[in-house]
C-alpha cells in the first residue's frame, strides 16, 4: 500500500518572515492560487496574530481559495487563537495550527515557565482551538533539544486534548537523519493515541540536512511534511518542497510514498516566488536550478545522446521545465500565447491574459523571438508591477568613453499621491546616474549591496534581468527588472525596491513592528 504524505507549506508564513522576503498581500493570494494548483494540501497563509497585514493575508487567502485547507500559526493563548480563528472564518478547510516551546532552554530563557506549566498551556491552546476548528495542529517549538520523555508527556496530553497533527520542529536545525528517525520512532512508541493523528516534521537548514531530515521522519513514519518553495525561511531556510517532493517521488521504489503534488508546477512556482521576492535561485539548486539538467561534460553528453538513462534521473519536464527554445513571434495569436503560457504552469485569468498579450507585442516588436524565458519574465513582471506607490515613467541615460564624457540619467515616477516628479543625475556610469536620480526622486537613501545582470534568453536581442540588493535605513531589500534596455531593467529593478520600501514602511507605521515567531 502506498501511502500520501500531506505537503503543509509555509512559504507564507516561515519563509516569509526570513529577512528580505516580505510580501504584499496581492502577492501572498498570488502565490497561494499557485500552491492550491500545484495541489499543496495545507497552505499555512500566516500567522495573523503578528500583524493586521497578515492578518490580512490570512483572511483574503481563506476567501478566496478552496480546495485546500488554509491554516494560520497562532501562540497558545486566547487573543492568538481567537485572532486566527477570525481570519481563518471564511475557509472552506481550515486548520488552527498552535504551538509552544517544550525545550529546557526556551521554557527558562524565553518563557520562564516549569514543565506543568508550558503542558498546562499546550492543552489550554489545543482545548480553546477546537472550539473553532476539528483540525487542530500542535507544534512542540525545538522539539528536538527537548527531552524525549518530557515531549512525550507533551504530545500524549495535547492528543487527549484534541489535536490531530502533531508536529515535530527542528526550529534550529541541528538534528541529524538517525537522530530524527529515532527520535519520531521515540514517540510513537511512547505516545498513547499516537497512530490516530498525523506526525508532522519541520526542519531547518542550518547545517544543511532539512530535506534529508524531513525525509528520515518519513521513513520514520512521519506523514506531514512543512516546506517551503525554494527552501526559504528563517536564517539558512526550511525543508526545500520541490526537492522533498522529487525526493519522495523519484525514489519511490525506497520511500513507498506520494504526494498530491502535481510536479509540472515546480519550476514556475519556483520562478514565480523567486520574482515575487526579488531574489534568483542558484544555479546549482537541485531539481530547479540553472544547471539541474545541464550535461556539459563531454562524456555525459555522449552518454545522455546515448540514452538520457545514463545521468538523468529525472526528466526537466517532470518538474516543468521546457526543452523547447523558440516559441512565438510577432505574428502568434493570442491563443498560441495563452496556450504557452499554460504549458509552461502559471495560471492566469482573462483580464490578466489581455494585458500580457499587449505587452507580449510589445516585446514581439522589438525582438524576433520570444523564448519560454522572456515569456516567464513577462507573466512575473505583470504581476510585480501591480504593488506601487512608484511608478517609472520616463527614462533617459546617457554613457560615454572619452574625456567630458560624463554619464547622466533623466527620469520621471509617479508617485504616491499622482504627482509627477523629475529628476536628473550624473553618476559613474548610467545605471549609477539613474539610481541617483531615482533616489532624488523618491526622497530614499540608499546602500546598494550587490547586482546581477544576465540574459534572460539567447540572441542578440536577448531581454537583460536585473537582480538588485540594497539596503534602505538598514533593512535588506531585493528587486528584479526585465526590459530589452539593461539600464531600463536596472531602474525597473530600483523601483521595485523603492516600492517594497515604502510598502514595508507605511506597514510599520500602521501596526507596529511584528512579533516574529516560530514553530
Ligand atoms: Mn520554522
Amino acid at each position: 500500500m502506498v501511502d500520501q504524505v500531506i505537503i503543509f507549506d509555509t512559504t507564507l508564513r516561515d519563509g516569509e518572515q526570513s529577512p528580505g522576503c516580505s510580501m504584499s498581500v496581492p502577492q501572498k493570494l498570488r502565490l497561494a492560487r499557485t500552491l492550491a494548483d500545484m495541489g499543496v494540501d495545507v497552505i499555512e497563509a500566516g500567522f495573523a496574530a503578528a500583524s493586521p497585514h497578515d492578518y490580512d493575508a490570512v483572511h483574503q487567502i481563506a476567501g478566496s481559495i478552496t480546495g485546500t485547507t488554509i491554516c494560520s500559526l497562532a501562540r497558545c493563548s486566547e487573543n492568538d487563537i481567537k485572532l486566527a480563528a477570525r481570519a481563518l472564518a471564511p475557509a472552506p478547510k481550515k486548520r488552527l495550527h498552535v504551538f509552544i516551546a517544550t525545550s529546557p532552554i526556551h521554557r527558562k530563557h524565553k518563557l520562564g515557565m516549569s514543565r506543568k506549566e508550558v503542558i498546562e498551556r499546550a492543552v489550554a491552546g489545543v482545548r480553546l482551538a477546537r472550539e473553532f476548528c476539528e483540525d487542530v495542529e500542535f507544534s512542540a517549538e525545538d522539539a528536538i533539544r527537548t527531552e524525549p520523555e518530557y515531549l512525550a508527556e507533551v504530545m500524549a496530553a495535547v492528543i487527549e486534548a484534541g489535536a490531530t497533527t502533531l508536529n515535530v520542529p527542528d526550529t534550529v536545525g541541528y538534528t541529524t537523519p538517525e537522530e530524527m528517525s529515532a527520535r519520531i520512532g521515540y514517540l510513537n512508541e511512547h505516545v498513547p493515541g499516537i497512530h490516530q493523528v498525523v506526525i508532522s516534521a519541520h526542519c531547518h537548514d542550518d547545517l544543511g540536512m532539512a530535506v534529508a531530515n524531513s525525509l528520515a521522519a518519513v521513513r520514520a513514519g512521519a506523514r506531514q511534511v512543512e516546506c517551503t518553495i525554494n527552501g526559504i525561511g528563517e536564517r539558512a531556510g526550511n525543508c526545500a518542497l520541490e526537492e522533498v517532493v522529487m525526493a519522495l517521488k523519484t525514489r519511490a521504489d525506497y520511500f513507498g510514498c506520494r504526494t498530491g503534488i502535481d510536479t509540472r508546477k515546480l519550476y514556475p512556482a519556483s520562478r514565480q516566488l523567486a520574482a515575487i521576492i526579488g531574489s534568483f535561485v542558484p544555479a546549482n539548486k537541485a531539481v530547479v536550478g540553472d544547471n539541474a539538467f545541464a550535461h556539459e561534460a563531454g562524456i555525459h553528453q555522449h552518454g545522455m545522446l546515448a540514452s538520457r538513462d545514463t545521468y538523468e534521473i529525472m526528466r526537466p519536464e517532470d518538474v516543468g521545465i521546457s526543452r523547447s527554445k523558440l516559441v512565438l513571434g510577432k505574428h502568434s495569436g493570442r491563443h498560441a500565447l495563452a496556450d504557452r503560457v499554460r504549458e509552461l504552469g502559471f495560471s492566469v485569468g482573462e483580464a490578466e491574459l489581455e494585458s500580457l498579450f499587449e505587452r507580449f507585442k510589445n516585446l514581439a516588436d522589438r525582438k524576433r523571438q520570444v523564448f519560454d524565458a522572456d515569456l516567464e519574465a513577462l507573466v512575473i513582471g505583470e504581476h510585480n508591477d501591480a504593488g506601487g506607490p512608484w511608478r517609472l515613467d520616463h527614462l533617459h541615460a546617457t554613457s560615454g568613453i572619452g574625456e567630458s564624457q560624463l554619464p547622466s540619467a533623466a527620469v520621471a515616477v509617479t508617485g504616491p499621491g499622482g504627482q509627477t516628479v523629475r529628476e536628473a543625475a550624473t553618476g559613474d556610469g548610467p545605471v549609477d546616474a539613474a539610481f541617483k536620480a531615482l533616489a532624488r526622486a523618491t526622497g530614499v537613501e540608499f546602500e546598494l549591496v550587490g547586482m546581477r545582470v544576465h540574459s534572460v534568453s539567447e540572441g542578440e536581442d536577448a531581454q537583460g534581468e536585473a537582480e538588485l540588493q540594497m539596503r534602505i535605513d538598514g533593512v535588506p531589500f531585493s528587486g528584479r527588472g526585465v526590459d530589452t534596455d539593461i539600464i531600463s531593467a536596472c531602474a525597473r529593478a530600483f523601483v521595485e525596491i523603492i516600492n517594497r520600501a515604502s510598502r514595508q514602511s507605511s506597514a510599520v507605521v500602521e501596526t507596529g513592528k511584528a512579533v516574529a515567531a516560530n514553530g
